[in-house]
């Protein structure tokens, strides 16, 4: 079986139209949460996943915006975008946001992977890094636990020792990709990175593909058009720093 994973697309529908057209072959599509926030096209991106379908789960943008879960630990420029996406949502993404479910949860009970959209012991957790994603990997949900949030592509595997796993990409410039084989001994943590904003210091939009016959995953990262994207933000009167912060990767 073959199996999209997409994460973090945060309204950004111009990050997400380019990586749709250039989706390889799927069987299934994971859809790790915040789906909403940032972007300035919250109801485009709801709409564009409904249709991809299948797995989903809550990520802390989907909470906030849609009144799950209030604003504490937000900054005042995340604050800000809930705010705005909450008020500019249909009542039925409104609904729809309202009832994706906590994560971990195991798409597949044929296979030993669980999705989750922060840590596989608490939804809201950033694991950024082998300190933080070791309480995970010694009690894994499973073999594989795919993860977003961080926002950073790749992840983390254990065998007997911890290891960062992070794609070598080289040109910032075209869509390119990296393949990860996984071991049968290993246990990993793979993030397929974010497709809204990306903040691993290159603005292209990610998102990965599992196959699970061949133990391969494999992690894509699309050029697309962050202007237009930029422009679309500031027309909204979303805060100037998320159309800026989407050229630097960051
Ligand atoms: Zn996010």
């Amino acid at each position: 079986m073959r199996a999209l994973i997409i994460s973090d697309i945060h309204a950004n529908i111009q990050a997400l139209d380019v990586c749709i057209e250039a989706f390889p072959a799927y069987d299934i599509v994971w859809n790790l949460g915040d789906v909403v926030g940032y972007g300035a096209n919250p109801n485009e991106a709801i709409a564009r996943c409904r249709e991809l379908g299948n797995v989903f789960v809550r990520g802390n943008h989907d909470k906030a915006c849609s009144g799950v879960s209030d604003l504490v630990g937000f900054n005042p420029v995340a604050a800000m975008a809930a705010i705005w996406t909450k008020k500019n949502l249909t009542s039925e993404n409104l609904e729809w946001l309202k009832a994706l479910p906590e994560g971990p949860i195991s798409p597949d009970i044929e296979l030993n992977v669980a999705c989750v959209h922060g840590s596989p012991l608490d939804e809201d957790q950033y694991l950024i890094n082998v300190h933080e994603a070791t309480e995970p990997l010694l009690h894994p949900a499973a073999q594989c636990t795919f993860f977003g949030h961080t926002h950073l592509q790749g992840g983390f595997f254990r065998q007997e020792e911890i290891h960062a796993i992070r794609p070598a990409f080289r040109d910032p410039r075209l869509p390119q990709r990296v393949e990860l084989k996984l071991r049968p001994e290993g246990t990993y943590l793979i993030n397929p990175g974010s497709i809204g904003q990306p903040r691993d210091g290159d603005p292209r939009a990610g998102f990965a593909l599992y196959d699970t016959d061949e133990s391969l995953v494999t992690f894509y990262r699309m050029p697309y058009d962050i202007a237009g994207a930029q422009k679309r933000i500031l027309e909204a009167g979303l805060p100037p720093r998320l159309a800026e912060r989407l050229a630097d990767g960051r």
